[in-house]
Parts: C-alpha cells; sequence; structure tokens
C-alpha cells in the first residue's frame, strides 16, 4: 500500500541585493492589489494565481496573502560551489524595465532536515510569504511512502481530555498515557491569564496573546512528542495505529459532557494530522475509526448500560466491569477497527482474541481478571477503514 505525505519546507531568503529586493517587494504588492481586484502588472502566471486567489478566497482589504508561485515557473537548486548560498531559488516577477516578466535567483537558507526533500523534487506547490519583515518561500513536497499492509497487532488510541492520548493494544490491553504535560501547560498559561486579565485591562490582551503563542507553541511541541511515543510503541509490536475519530459526533446531544470535554480541550484535528503523517512516514497505516458510543459501551460485555460517576471511571451495570474511561474507549476503537461490533463481547473478536487459554492479570488501574491472550495469537490482516485524506 502507499500513501502520500505531505510536507512544508519553509526556506528564507537571504542576502538579497538591492535590486532583487526591490523586484520581490514589487511583485509583492502588486500581488496584494490584484487579490484586492486592481488591475497591475505582474508576471503572467502569477497573475491567474491572484485571479484565482480573488475569486475562492475573495480576501479582506486588510489582510495580505502569499503569493501563489505556479510550479513550473519555479526552480530549486543546491549549488556547493558559490560562496554566498548553496541554495538559489528561481523566482518569477515581473520586471518593470524591460516591460515583461522575468525570473531571478535568490539565494536561500534550506533547513538541512528538508535538504533530501528538495533533492527529490516532489515540489507541488509554493507560496512567496512576507513575514516578520523576512521573506521565505513555503514549498509544499509530495511524496509517495509504502505503508505495510500486514501487522501484528492493533495499538487503539483514544485522545482524551485529561490526557493528550491513551493508547492500548488490542491483544492484551496494554495501556499507557500520554501527554500530561499538555494539560499542565494549559493549567499554567489559564492561570496566567486569569491573574493578568484582572490586573491590568489595557495591555493585559497583548500580553495574553503573547501567552496565547507561546503556549501553542509549547503545546504542538507536546502533540509532537506524544506522536513520537506512540509510534514507537506501535513499532515493537509491529502494530497498525487506530484513533477515534471524533468528527461528525453530536456531541451535546449523544454523547453528554465527557466528549464534550474532550473535544473542547484537545486539538485533535492537529494531533490526528501530526500523528498519521509520522505514522506513514514510518511505513505504518494509521486509521481514523468512528468514535460515536465508544466511550459509553463497555469493551468487556459491549453493554450500554454504563455510567461514569467516578471522575475518569467507567462501570458496567451488567459485568461489573470498573475500567479507567479512556482506556474503555480506546479498546472499543480497536475492536470496531478489525470490523467488530463494539456491541458484542470481545472474545468474539475473531482473529484479534482467540479463545482465552489463560486468565491474566492486567497491568491496570485495577486488578480486576479479564481474559487475554497473547500478542502471538494475533494475526490480522487489515481492511477495514478509511485511510484519512
Ligand atoms: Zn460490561
Amino acid at each position: 500500500m502507499r500513501r502520500e505525505v505531505t510536507t512544508t519546507v519553509r526556506v528564507k531568503l537571504h542576502s538579497l541585493t538591492e535590486r532583487k529586493a526591490r523586484l520581490v517587494e514589487r511583485e509583492y504588492g502588486a500581488f496584494q492589489d490584484a487579490v484586492h481586484g486592481d488591475d497591475v502588472n505582474l508576471y503572467s502566471a502569477t497573475k491567474q494565481q491572484a485571479g484565482k486567489v480573488r475569486s475562492n478566497k475573495n480576501p479582506r482589504n486588510d489582510t495580505e496573502q502569499p503569493i501563489v508561485l505556479r510550479n513550473d515557473c519555479i526552480t530549486i537548486e543546491h549549488d556547493e560551489d558559490t560562496v554566498l548560498s548553496s541554495w538559489w531559488f528561481k523566482l518569477p516577477v515581473y520586471n518593470p524595465e524591460k516591460e515583461r516578466g522575468d525570473s531571478i535567483w535568490v539565494p536561500v537558507h534550506v533547513p538541512e532536515k528538508d535538504t533530501h526533500l528538495l533533492e527529490d523534487k516532489c515540489i507541488c506547490d509554493s507560496e512567496l510569504v512576507y513575514r516578520d519583515d523576512e521573506w521565505y518561500v513555503h514549498l509544499v513536497c509530495n511524496r509517495s511512502v509504502a505503508v505495510a499492509d500486514e501487522y501484528d497487532d492493533v495499538l487503539a488510541v483514544d485522545m482524551g481530555a485529561k490526557w493528550i492520548a491513551v493508547s492500548t493494544f488490542l491483544s492484551d490491553r496494554d495501556t499507557q498515557f500520554h501527554g500530561a504535560e499538555v494539560r499542565r501547560v494549559r493549567e499554567h498559561y489559564k492561570q496566567l491569564r486569569k491573574s493578568i486579565g484582572k490586573a491590568k485591562v489595557r495591555s493585559g490582551a497583548r500580553v495574553i496573546k503573547r501567552l496565547g503563542d507561546k503556549e501553542s507553541r509549547t503545546v504542538e511541541h507536546e502533540l509532537h512528542q506524544v506522536a513520537n511515543e506512540l509510534i514507537t510503541r506501535a513499532r515493537e509490536r509491529n502494530a497498525i495505529i487506530v484513533f477515534g475519530d471524533m468528527t461528525g459526533l453530536h456531541f451535546d446531544i449523544d454523547e453528554g459532557r465527557y466528549v464534550n470535554d474532550k473535544i473542547h480541550k484537545m486539538p485533535y484535528a492537529k494531533m490526528a494530522n501530526i500523528l498519521t503523517y509520522k505514522a506513514h512516514l514510518d511505513g505504518r497505516e494509521c486509521v481514523p475509526i468512528k468514535e460515536y458510543d465508544t466511550s459509553v459501551t463497555c469493551w468487556r460485555c459491549g453493554s450500554q448500560h454504563t455510567s461514569r460517576e467516578v471522575q475518569g471511571r467507567v462501570e458496567c451495570h451488567d459485568c461489573g466491569l470498573d475500567d479507567n474511561a479512556d482506556k474503555n474507549g480506546a479498546t472499543n476503537i480497536g475492536k470496531r477497527a478489525v470490523g467488530k461490533n463494539i456491541q458484542s463481547p470481545l472474545s468474539t473478536a475473531g482473529a484479534v482474541v482467540a479463545q482465552p487459554e489463560t486468565q491474566v492479570v492486567l497491568k491496570g488501574t485495577n486488578d480486576e481478571m479479564e481474559p487475554a491472550n497473547s500478542p502471538d495469537d494475533v494475526e490480522l490482516t487489515l481492511s477495514e477503514g478509511n485511510p484519512r485524506r
């Protein structure tokens, strides 16, 4: 199986001569006028792009739009021999002196970790961006990577309000909790915002915005850490990764406060993207699984006669299960991933859970006895689920 992986490489323009800087600025200014409807001189392909931005986005007057560069008009090249820069970007601009479209070669800095992407020549889109008094080109690189077809286990991931992610292997319910730090970070900033909000109204807003930027960078870093942990864990058992897909749930009505809490406290879409991207790069499939009912269904007997009166726990009134709520949810996500009706007991989940021969005490948060089997019994060929686009 092959999957498309998209990476944005941000290269920074540097050491522009005065003439080139002027041409870049002119083109950028003219592009802003063009997307707001003025007839201006631009490189012809770029003028077309401006027309598209105008008709698709109709951007507001007080916003700046990056110049969309057509793929066939740009080139990025590595050149070890020049002193000034080892990477050069060919940028299409309108040249007022020649009164026609032209191209200029500008020196760019490419992050070391991304150089192989540019050497592979997989660029599909690019934009010229102006930010903090610097020029950048964002190059979107699409690659096709191979992911394995067969796995020995399922690592089911439930993204939660309390933890960024709780992951459970379907074969033996070995569970880990990931990303407590995010909660700590968020609480820290929440307290800070509160105290600042009280202290000073006028400068407060600005400080709060700055805090917000810092917070989101810290949180994003944590999300990457959590994704890395999950990938490493899946690799150890050659497991496919599946995660709860919260899109399309009617939170307020069906699922109650628990799910509501999750959606509001968790940067879910961002986490899903990072995880999917990293899994694919690792040659591993990563599949979203519809999350409806997974938090209210008992993973062991399939009953929905459950309650969550104690914080973070789920209790089943039919079979007596008392389990961590996220772990319960993750197990149901795993069951659904292998095509099982989650309202059937796990023991009917065919290939995944063969008839248990032994009873084991899991390393869970309580000492209940539950059937399980070794990962060796598990052999799956996944065909279910829709890959995330
Ligand atoms: Zn039950």
